[in-house]
């Protein structure tokens, strides 16, 4: 089936009489008739829901649905994209590992990996997006478990070499594992390019409503756990009474490790309502997706031909540095997300922002309303100025998520932004 099918169809299937729509199964347990199945089930050899801290109906359909989307085989959601990428890498790293990434990554998830994993005794080393292959290849540690990048980073917007930083992690025998939120498995599906592991904060594009946090972790299924790096993968699992995740559930190990021992242990499973809200942001997804990109390549066009404005990161534009690898994994579109700067750095940014009337300041991006956001009072404020620099972000820069709006109206707002410098 095509995107558009999937996203209306995959996951839930009726039969005879059952509900057309996804049913919220709001139930925290399940019953069963007998205790010998009840511990088949904690045997993982039965499938069933148990307890939906681990799992629940409603969200397994979504996780089917987007495993189906992003073409994985199979998927794991969570209450935020923060809680996917955090369990994406403890899935496979431990104390006194490492794990590589790039720093124009989400402020969020530098502050996840650099700090806070830090104290965990996990080391995240960056690694710069233009890096050559030999650079990566120099970078890998004999504990580094993986490499980490966003499709789209928030908020830069620049592209990550997803088939780059494959060769190089594949060459050192360790999954690639790449956020892409922003992009979104209509615009890009970055397995097709060589990563083995998808996540994403399902809080953006995906949900497109502004109405529930949740996170994704898929699983290609395809990266193979069996080559003498991955104990935790391979030998038993002492927590789960010597189950073996690649000897027991075969291209499925690392996405099933993530539910029955992660998500048990850290519970931070969405509820069947999250679950359900997000569904319905998914069956329109693809409608969204082409708007947010014509609406965002229209407004980078305006600004970039103000002369108050003294750049515009957009990768649909021609001479945008990230505008090549667009071509290559964003062919449908580069999203609804511009960076740019006015003339007159921070203070102008904010008199910018706070002039408009129609994008709402806001502490949220990829919504259905066009909102902006000055990083570097926000989202990034935590970061110090070498980071900002390595992330991408000058102070002066503005995040315009672009919204679904008449494109006139929205033209006319940055028509009030300007006018106000
Ligand atoms: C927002 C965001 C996150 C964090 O997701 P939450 O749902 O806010 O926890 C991670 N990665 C990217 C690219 C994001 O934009």
């Amino acid at each position: 089936m095509k995107i558009e099918t999937q996203c209306l169809h995959a996951g839930y299937s009726p039969k005879n009489g059952e509900p057309r729509v996804l049913p919220i199964c709001q139930s925290t347990t399940y019953r069963y008739d007998s205790t010998d199945h009840v511990g088949a089930l904690f045997d993982l050899s039965v499938p069933g829901h148990m307890y939906s801290r681990i799992s629940n109906p409603t969200v397994a359909a979504v996780e089917e649905k987007i495993a189906a989307l992003e073409g994985g085989v199979g998927a794991l959601c969570t209450t935020s994209g923060q809680a996917a990428n955090l369990i994406a890498v403890l899935n496979i790293c431990s104390a006194g590992d490492s794990f590589l990434a790039v720093p124009t990554i989400y402020g969020g998830t530098i502050n996840l990996f650099a700090v806070t994993l830090k104290r965990f005794g996990i080391e995240c080393i960056f690694v710069p997006p233009d890096a050559s292959e030999e650079e990566i290849l120099a970078a890998v540690q004999p504990n580094t478990r993986l490499i980490f990048g966003e499709t789209i980073a928030n908020p830069a917007v620049c592209i990550f070499d997803i088939e780059k930083f494959a060769r190089a992690a594949h060459k050192k025998d360790i999954p690639l594992v790449v956020d892409n939120t922003f992009a979104t498995p209509v615009l890009c599906r970055p397995m097709e390019f060589g990563a083995d592991i998808v996540t994403h904060s399902t809080t953006k594009y995906m949900d497109g409503h502004a109405v529930q946090v949740g996170g994704v972790i898929v699983d290609s299924g395809r990266f193979n756990w069996d080559n003498g790096k991955f104990p935790e993968l391979t030998e038993p699992d002492e927590s789960y009474h010597g189950v073996r995740y690649t000897q027991d559930f075969g291209k499925a190990a690392y996405i099933t490790k993530a539910r029955v021992q992660l998500m048990r242990d850290l519970g931070c499973y969405p509820s069947a309502t999250a679950a359900f809200y997000l569904n319905l942001g998914l069956e329109t997804l693809p409608l969204r997706m082409e708007r947010y990109c014509q609406n965002a390549e229209a407004a980078a066009r305006f600004l970039s031909k103000q002369e108050q404005v003294d750049f515009v990161n957009y990768p649909a534009l021609e001479g945008d540095p990230g505008h090549a690898l667009a071509e290559k994994y964003l062919p449908g579109g580069c999203s609804g997300v511009i960076a740019f700067g006015v003339k007159g750095g921070r203070a102008a940014a904010v008199r910018f922002m706070d002039s408009l009337k129609l994008a709402s300041n806001e502490v949220h991006v990829a919504d259905i309303r066009t909102c902006v956001l000055h990083p570097a009072s926000a989202t990034h404020r935590q970061l110090t100025d070498e980071q900002l620099i390595a992330a991408g972000i000058s102070p002066g820069l503005i995040r315009l998520s672009v919204g679904l709006e008449n494109i006139e109206d929205i033209l006319a707002d940055l028509q009030l932004g300007l006018d106000s410098l």
